[in-house]
């Protein structure tokens, strides 16, 4: 297996510090990790709006998780249709509920914020559904831990920055930022990057990447030498700006994600 590319600490620096200054900084903040969890695992495939109305409807429907564990899945179901995928969704939910209190009795996860972030990730990668990405922001930005969630925006970016490789899967995508973003820039640099992804690097079905506006051109392997007018994108040069993402690749991020929309555009 090709390695690795090697990426200086001052690239990475550069980056964060370029996106902070146009996108800003946030301060972290700590919250119920179960919650978060829930609340993570209803955004998938949908958006923000659809997931915070699936989330007040279950905990309308539900005030304590313990009537959630004990309801059909149908009912669970019935509470999240807002938000997409309900049936899959609530399956999921009710199996984690259940292992939660087969395990400790209450559905008080606070212990959480007393581990490392490694040891967090320990215990939630134990649930059925449960990946990286969403491992992730539970540990973002419900146990304000260190940890850098690769959605379909931030992984496009990557591979055009050439932070991974080529063929690099969505986890080794995880894997790598672990290691290579510092911990103090994880949280901003994950959402900087997003925001950069819809307004600037974005997907080919989305219009392509408009180097020519981009503060990390210079950080950028695909656009370092490209030249491009400002408000231009490079889909006018008859380039694929898509070129470093396989279809696999492809395939692997919608199963991540299972919807996004801007990421399915092709
Ligand atoms: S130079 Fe182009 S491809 Fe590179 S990060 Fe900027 S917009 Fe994306």
């Amino acid at each position: 297996m090709p390695d690795t590319p090697v990426v200086a600490p001052e690239t990475v620096r550069i980056v964060h510090q370029k996106l902070l200054e146009q996108f800003g900084s946030r301060t972290p903040s700590k919250r119920d990790p179960l919650d978060g969890l829930i609340l993570i695992l209803l955004s998938q495939a949908t958006n923000d709006v659809n997931t915070d109305r699936a989330f007040t409807s279950l905990k309308a429907t539900f005030p304590d998780w313990k009537m959630a564990l004990d309801a059909p899945t149908e009912s669970i179901a019935d509470a999240i249709r807002r938000g997409g995928l309900a049936n899959q969704k609530a399956a999921r939910i009710k199996e984690i509920l259940r292992q939660i209190w087969e395990a400790q009795g209450d559905f008080d996860l606070a212990f959480l914020h007393d581990k490392s972030a490694d040891e967090c990730e320990a215990y939630l990668n134990q649930f059925h559904g449960v990946g990286p990405k969403t491992i992730a922001c539970v540990l973002m930005f419900f146990l304000d831990k260190p940890a850098f969630a690769v959605d379909t925006h931030v992984f496009r970016i990557l591979k055009r920055l050439g932070w991974i490789r080529d063929k690099a899967s969505v986890d080794e995508a995880h894997r790598v930022c672990k290691a290579l973003v510092p911990d103090e820039f994880k949280l901003d640099l994950h959402i900087n990057m997003i925001a950069h992804g819809r307004t600037t690097c974005r997907a080919d079905g989305n219009g392509g990447p408009k180097c020519g506006d981009c503060v990390i051109k210079a950080q950028c392997d695909f656009g370092r030498d490209l030249k491009v007018s400002p408000g231009k994108s490079v889909i006018a040069l008859s380039r694929d700006p898509d070129f470093f993402v396989t279809i696999k690749q492809k395939k692997e991020l919608e199963k991540v994600d299972e919807m996004e929309s801007e990421a399915l555009e092709s």
